[in-house]
């Protein structure tokens, strides 16, 4: 496959990613409907859709109203783009590429959803447990993710620990600190890498966050129980947990 199509492939789905980003906290449908401008409503015309180009043909803005489109759409194609690129330098054309360009372009929308919006939908996290576990039956991708034992293990283990804690919390503090989405979350880490990833991806997700929310403490302009999203730690960690493992699999 030419290292072309792998580039295109990633900005039409990083372009999907960014329908989702924006319509799922809405709840409107993702795949009916044309792009319009947020700001004006008006119907976005296909050669002013074109991922990452047409933002800068448009200089950043709306051709009808004028005014500025966010950056982050382009981030958010330029991420897709580099995400395929990387996982089809590693795994070629294989079932692996394609499963993990899925997760890859699941966990992108999770990210930013939950970062703005303090939510992970069920329509993401409920398949990419299912997916997580079905792959773990296909006897050729062995060593890369756990069997199917493991992955049940990793997938309830995932979501209890994440259970407990928010159990635990409402008990002491009469309210929650994290929700059912980052417990469904950590599942499909569970599901798709297995048990022994969730210490990893629990202790390096809180550590990140910490260091996130640490300027704001010592600033006081938050407190330890302001609420944070934990969605983007976890995917950030578990990306840290699948590439430290590829790396010490190269090493033995
Ligand atoms: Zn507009």
């Amino acid at each position: 496959m030419d290292i072309a199509l792998v580039i295109i492939l990633g900005a039409l789905w990083g372009s999907f990613a960014n329908v989702c980003i924006f319509r799922l906290p809405k709840e409107k449908g993702v795949v009916s409907g044309r792009s319009y401008c947020p700001k004006c409503k008006k119907k976005i015309v296909w050669y002013d859709n074109i991922p990452i180009i047409s933002f800068f043909l448009l200089g950043g803005k709306c051709r009808k109203c004028k005014k500025s489109i966010s950056i982050q759409y382009v981030i958010v194609e330029a991420i897709n783009i580099v995400s395929f690129i990387t996982i089809y330098y590693f795994f070629g054309v294989s079932v692996i590429t394609v499963l993990l360009m899925m997760l890859s372009i699941s966990f992108l929308i999770i990210f930013f959803i939950d970062f703005e919006h303090f939510i992970i939908p069920n329509v993401l996290t409920f398949p990419m447990m299912i997916v997580g576990f079905l792959k773990s039956f296909d006897p050729n991708l062995p060593s890369l993710f756990p069997n199917y034992i493991n992955s049940l293990i990793g997938g309830l283990f995932g979501y209890g620990v994440i259970w407990s804690i928010i159990y635990f919390y409402k008990q002491l503090r009469k309210k929650e600190g994290m929700g059912l989405g980052d417990a469904k979350l950590l599942a499909v880490v569970g599901f798709w890498f297995g048990w022994i990833s969730i210490p990893f991806v629990l202790f390096l997700s809180s550590v990140l966050a910490l260091l996130w929310v640490a300027p704001d403490l010592i600033k006081k302009s938050k407190k330890l129980t302001s609420q944070i999203p934990f969605g983007p730690y976890i995917i950030l960690a578990s990306i840290l947990f699948f590439v430290s493992k590829q790396k010490l699999m190269l090493m033995l």
